[in-house]
């Protein structure tokens, strides 16, 4: 008990002092109470009790006998839960990364079955998120306010104070410092020297100072103030609820769809007003330290995983969205995409002349090249491994420059390389005008009758949108004369269904493009030329090999906590083995354009399950991704899988190897019924959840992305997609999103 406070708040979990020292994503000292050593080993796993240890075999694979997974899971969270306690201390290398994933597993598994009953409160949230705190209108801070009904599902309230000693065990960190960092060859990139290598314009002013509004460090009058000075009209709330700003478009979101929206509709003379609900940073407020960055800049803390427990989800949540966070791949919708879209689901603009202009245009804004001047270690890992095996491997355009070698940009990139909306986009949009209110979430959609003028029998006039700051007593009614959802296809559906929509598509078809990872350990002895580095160096994705039509293979950015509540837990030993060889572990992922459709259902509640034809490419490009590593000179390479599934390379024949891959298979998730071995599928491409279709049968809204059950309101981002579109979207949503506005800016004018 007793995380110190830091950057947003205090340690008595009231706000601290606003400005730049409050922004920062600051490394957050969690002393503990019982000192948990670093490396200290728990005992709690029933094989490593019994003297099972790490099992690994020369040229055959090798796994534990089935075991009850539940009470195994159950047994670890009640360890970290104990903790709570251990969750705030150093985190043990050994324990940290079962306890981890397990609890992770717990956690969403029991937000359906509401089972397992807290046994510990958390008196203090080691790491706030004002967002959390506020969402709910609860009014003081910390676990406090958490407690008091930020979140308003009762059961998504206990769960939550499960999720902080997880995400404790993950990023403890002393004085910017964690003692196992140094036992694992980690260290939080020097961001200073970084900057010097690429360095940015020395100015005090930030990119969107001139349009921004940072709700949080405002009270009511401060709010007026700034929205008036910044040219909107606003009327106070007198007798009301609502405070009415008044504006012609306001768009809710600021990612890869919502940003070029309001560049276009801005560049073309009309007043708009950004609604979205994470904050605001720069470079200079990016630390790289993993905890406390996730917590500020994903959606759900980053631990958001589907209700069934097969995927977890990473979307961005801060001004820029997920083009803040993401790993930078640039690629063009593929032409048969293009071609599908058009003809099969009869959406012209996919086939349009003005679709691939859009391309171009985004391409040029976000001065994407392919030129890569160095690769990180992992990258060099694939494209070695391709080419011992006389496999294409490509290079993958990248929205920053040739040198750009920093690596963290999952994080939000700290040498301001990377151009996200944040530093593109939106800046183009607060030039012409455009206001971005950061730490405000857009709550509903307000809707007139329409007398069915048509065929759409609503109106949409504007929409209802809260402030995350304890200061602003009042809600905001927002009136526009168009209003855009660009929340993301995560967030998309819940919005419009919480506003009274009804289309079937609302929340259907969701494609995750789901993950499954292979890793490959290259000992730092013996290593040759061109695999020096360490896995969290450099580029993210700069190679890509396509395994089949709709499986391609790359690789991730994974930071030692996301990466030791990934790798299956087999004893206390082998874990910190793991982590010891964390740095010289590359890791490569199989992605598959997916034909099973997902559902979202609610605010953070969403259903996904692969096909088994999804299954099949998954593995597939699994086996693929291990023949890469193994090619590519990996002393061991294995999987996921909960069984630990491995293979220790060195003189292994043809036919160990084959032996080896015929046993690899993707597991699903711990819920599912019938099977011995999980693992978890990861999603950071949310798609198709509100779909654009030739009809209303066929879709959520029409061909120029606009409801059809109300007009005047229009979808703009991911959940627009018809379909999966088999690469990584940004470019693809983006273009999508650049021709929408201009149609939007048309029909206003
Ligand atoms: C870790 C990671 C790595 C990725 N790597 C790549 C990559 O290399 N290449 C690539 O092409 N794609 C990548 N992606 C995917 C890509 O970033 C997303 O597909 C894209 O950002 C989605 O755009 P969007 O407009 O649909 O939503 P987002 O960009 O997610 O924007 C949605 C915004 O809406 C805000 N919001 C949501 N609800 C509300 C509300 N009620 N009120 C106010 N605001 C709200 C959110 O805070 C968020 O900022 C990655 C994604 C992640 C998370």
């Amino acid at each position: 008990d007793g995380g110190a406070g830091g950057g947003g708040e205090g340690a008595d979990g009231t706000p601290s002092a606003p400005g730049a020292e409050a922004r920062q994503i600051h490394a957050r000292a969690l002393p503990g109470a019982d000192g948990g050593a670093p490396g200290h080993v728990r005992r709690a796993h029933p094989v490593a009790a019994a003297g099972g240890g790490p099992r690994r075999a020369q040229g055959h694979a090798t796994r534990q006998g089935p075991r009850a997974v539940l009470p195994r899971i159950r047994r670890r969270l009640h360890h970290s839960r104990r903790g709570c306690g251990a969750g705030l201390h150093p985190v043990r290398v050994g324990g940290g990364g079962a306890g981890a994933r397990h609890a992770l597993a717990t956690v969403h598994a029991a937000r359906h079955a509401g089972a397992v009953r807290p046994a510990v409160r958390l008196r203090r949230v080691p790491v706030r998120a004002p967002l959390r705190r506020h969402a709910g209108g609860a009014a003081g801070g910390g676990a406090q306010a958490v407690d008091q009904g930020a979140v308003a599902h009762p059961r998504q309230d206990r769960l939550r104070h499960r999720q902080e000693p997880l995400w404790a065990l993950l990023m403890v960190v002393e004085n910017s410092e964690n003692p196992c960092w140094k036992a694992t060859g980690f260290s939080v990139p020097n961001v200073k020297e970084q900057r010097k290598k690429h360095p940015t314009e020395a100015t005090t002013l930030r990119p969107l100072d001139s349009g921004v509004v940072e709700t949080r460090e405002l009270d009511d009058a401060a709010l007026l103030t700034s929205l008036a000075e910044k040219g909107l009209a606003v009327k106070p709330a007198t007798s009301g609820d609502y405070h009415a700003v008044e504006c012609d478009v306001a768009i809710v979101g600021s990612g890869c769809g919502g940003g070029v929206a309001a560049a276009v509709l801005a560049s073309a003379g009309h007043k708009v007003l950004v609604v979205e609900k994470g904050d605001y940073f720069t470079p200079d407020d990016y630390s790289s330290v993993e905890g406390p960055s996730m917590e500020r800049l994903y959606e759900q803390g980053g631990i958001f995983c589907t209700s069934n427990v097969t995927t977890v989800l990473y979307a961005g949540t801060t001004v820029g969205g997920g083009s803040a966070v993401n790993w930078s791949a640039s690629i063009r919708t593929p032409r048969e995409i293009l071609q599908e879209w058009s003809r099969d689901h009869g959406l012209p603009v996919f086939g349009s002349a003005a679709y691939v202009q859009a391309m171009d245009a985004v391409c040029a804004r976000l001065a994407v090249t392919d030129g890569c001047r160095e690769e990180g270690f992992q990258n060099k890992v694939v494209r070695r491994g391709c080419e011992a095996l006389g496999l294409p491997v490509d290079r993958v355009p990248r929205n920053s420059s040739e040198g750009h070698h920093c690596g963290s940009c999952y994080l939000g990139c700290p040498t301001g390389d990377k151009r996200g909306t944040d530093t593109t986009w939106l800046v183009d949009a607060v030039e012409h005008g455009a206001v971005i209110l950061a730490g405000c979430k857009a709550e509903r959609l307000i809707f007139q009758n329409n007398s069915g003028k048509n065929g759409r029998s609503k109106k949409c006039v504007g929409l209802v949108a809260t402030c995350m700051s304890n200061g602003i007593t009042k809600k905001l009614r927002i009136e526009a004369k168009v209003s855009i959802s660009a929340c993301g296809a995560l967030m998309t559906p819940p919005l419009l269904r919480n506003s009274g929509l009804r289309n079937r598509h609302v929340g259907r078809n969701l494609h995750l493009h789901p993950v499954s990872m292979a890793w490959g350990y290259f000992p730092d002895t013996n290593q040759e030329p061109q695999l020096t580095g360490k896995c969290y160096e450099g580029g993210i994705i700069t190679s890509m090999h396509r395994v089949t039509e709709r499986t391609i293979i790359e690789t991730p950015a994974l930071g030692p906590g996301a990466f030791a509540s990934l790798v299956p837990w087999e004893s206390g030993r082998d874990m910190k083995e793991r982590m010891r060889r964390y740095t010289r572990t590359a890791h490569a992922f199989a992605l598959v354009r997916d034909h099973a459709a997902g559902s979202v259902y609610g605010e953070g509640r969403v259903h996904y399950s692969p096909s088994r034809g999804d299954i099949e490419e998954l593995r597939d490009g699994l086996r693929r991704a291990l023949r890469i590593m193994v090619a590519s000179g990996a002393a061991e390479v294995g999987t996921h899988r909960s069984d630990g599934l491995r293979l220790r390379c060195k003189g292994v024949q043809d036919k160990d190897l084959e032996a080896f891959l015929d046993e690899v298979t993707v597991a699903r998730g711990p819920m599912q019924p019938g099977t011995d071995t999980w693992a978890l599928l990861c999603s950071a491409h949310q798609m198709g959840s509100c779909r654009m279709g030739s009809s209303p049968k066929e879709g959520a809204v029409d061909g120029r992305g606009e409801s059809w059950e109300a007009e005047g309101l229009y979808v703009c981002d991911g959940s627009l997609l018809p379909t999966a579109v088999g690469v990584n979207p940004m470019i693809t949503i983006q273009s999508l999103a650049y021709c929408l506005s201009m149609d939007i800016a048309e029909s206003l004018a």
